[in-house]
């Protein structure tokens, strides 16, 4: 393909995709394909020769569109949101077109760059103290990371080099508190970098064994809570460290406090184990609910125990100012992310995360070939030292496209438009006394179920999904099972809410009759 077939069949795309998103209304959330569908409509084996553009045009409704699960039609209430918007895409499409690798300033300063500043933009516009921000002289740097289930590890990991450094070296964190605040940084990532970069350049060099003091790995113990996402075990079973869950309590709305973390400590110290690790979740995926991070702050900094935010559907909210509840006591915190790309309108991946002293995970992340050496090492930023890939794309121009087409207003509009939907639907369940709400409304989030044994509810799912005209997803908090209804896309609206309750209490009925 060369520039002007790329520039026709470019903009065929983009109509493309401009008449996916004006047609949505008209398909429905679930496709109607069994698994292996793919085996029928493809050929077993790729082309020896090329094939024309209209021929792979004319592939894609019967091959992908037809076959997806429609994310942004209005009928779909399922998980939590993805985001999208046309700002986003063209980004996106610009991100493609330019595609650098940005794992060091130098092999793409704007990447590196637009990014610093687009961090500090979400940092402010979200609430979260200055400490965190690349511009603050302090340690505190952020980043966009591709999930929330690679912040969490990384924060996790980050803190098992920390309490492997406390405790190999009998360092007490009290002599250490926050003491990296006071060094002076310039407002790049950075002199950090340099004073760290050194460590594994031998061994990367040389022949030599890399050899990270593991010793310590069996006595760590990490804690969330019982409605913790599931990317917390996982971070901790990756990792190869205990995770200890937490109980909430339906009398307390889920939410995790700093006595349950404090008598947990106890306990397990007792034990000889060595605590060192927290996730507290702002906004679980069952219940939305909302962790105590004040208090689990209070109990976490005096000891050095990491604290890492998992803020990732309700993070975006904050930006409303009388949300700003959900990044309260982040002064307390090590860590914080949110996934701009569930719920602020960029689009998948894009997921804000923030260190309160980055020169911790750098320390241990930090590796130095040669081929990745530059002369601005020293002064300037290189992303690569947060994350687990060393590749990276150009993340931020998506989020600064709509950041701008928006303003912070729009976004402001926007979420509070979608947790008016919520509470339309709420309404709605209250008012009907064969229902109950288990949990409270939260956000754009309403978790509803029917009166009584589980298996009613269990039958109302199961019946919703099968007629396919509206899709939501189950949860259990301990053992209440319960549907969520998830305010998904840009498209629904009051009537959609209204359509989703006509259809929802359709098919109560058919609950009631079989199981009686
Ligand atoms: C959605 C969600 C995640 C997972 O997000 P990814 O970006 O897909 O890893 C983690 N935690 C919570 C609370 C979530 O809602």
């Amino acid at each position: 393909m060369d520039s002007q077939e790329f520039r026709k069949h470019g903009k065929e795309m983009i109509d493309f995709v401009a008449d996916y998103w004006d047609t949505i209304r008209e398909r429905q959330p679930l496709p109607d394909v069994q698994p292996g569908y793919i085996w029928n409509l493809m050929p077993n084996e790729a082309p020896k020769e090329k094939e024309t553009w209209e021929a792979i045009f004319g592939d894609l409704n019967k091959v992908v569109v037809d076959a997806n699960t429609h994310w942004h039609h209005p009928h779909f209430f399922a998980y939590y949101p993805t985001a999208n918007s046309y700002p986003a895409i063209l980004g996106d499409i610009l991100s493609a077109g330019l595609a650098p690798i940005g794992f060091t300033w130098k092999s793409s300063p704007s990447c590196t760059e637009l990014e610093l500043v687009i961090t500090d933009w979400f940092a402010k516009m979200i609430g979260l103290p200055s400490m965190f921000l690349n511009q603050d002289p302090g340690p505190g740097a952020g980043i966009i990371q591709c999930t929330a289930s690679d912040s969490t590890l990384v924060a996790l990991l980050a803190a098992r080099a920390r309490a492997v450094k406390l405790h190999s070296q009998g360092q007490s964190w009290m002599g250490k508190l926050w003491k990296s605040d006071i060094v002076n940084k310039s407002w790049q990532l950075i002199q950090k970098h340099s004073s760290i970069s050194n460590g594994s350049q031998a061994a990367h060099d040389s022949a030599k064994m890399i050899n990270p003091d593991s010793s310590l790995f069996p006595r760590l113990v990490a804690y969330c809570s019982d409605q913790a996402h599931s990317s917390v075990d996982k971070a901790a079973l990756l990792a190869g460290v205990k995770m200890r869950k937490l109980q909430t309590s339906r009398g307390s709305n889920y939410s995790l406090k700093g006595e349950t973390l404090a008598a947990a400590i106890k306990e397990d110290r007792a034990q000889g184990l060595i605590p060192f690790y927290v996730v507290a979740t702002v906004g679980t995926t069952p219940t939305c609910a909302v962790d105590d991070v004040a208090s689990l702050g209070k109990i976490c900094q005096p000891e050095g125990i990491w604290l890492h935010v998992d803020a990732a559907y309700a993070g975006s909210a904050a930006v409303c100012p009388e949300y700003r509840y959900l990044t309260a006591g982040t002064e307390l915190v090590d860590s914080f992310n949110f996934n701009a790309h569930k719920w602020l309108l960029v689009n998948f991946d894009c997921s804000p995360m923030w260190f309160r002293d980055a020169t911790e995970a750098e320390a241990y992340f930090s590796v130095d070939p040669l081929y990745l050496k530059h002369e601005h090492q020293n002064t300037a930023a290189d992303y690569r030292h947060l994350q687990i890939g060393l590749g990276r794309r150009f993340r931020s121009l998506k989020a600064w496209f709509v950041i701008r087409s928006m303003g912070i207003s729009g976004l402001q509009t926007h979420i509070r438009s979608m947790c008016v939907l919520a509470q339309r639907f709420a309404d709605l369940v209250a008012a009907d006394s064969r229902f109950e709400i288990p949990a409270p409304v939260h956000l754009g989030l309403v978790c509803f179920r029917l009166k009584g044994e589980n298996a009613a509810s269990e039958k109302l799912l199961k019946l919703i999904n099968e007629d396919r005209r509206i899709h939501l997803v189950p949860a259990k908090a301990h053992d209440i099972y319960f549907l969520r209804l998830a305010i998904c896309s840009t498209k629904t609206t009051s009537d959609d809410i209204l359509f989703a309750w006509k259809v929802i209490c359709e098919l109560t009925e058919r609950v009631h009759e079989d199981i009686i």
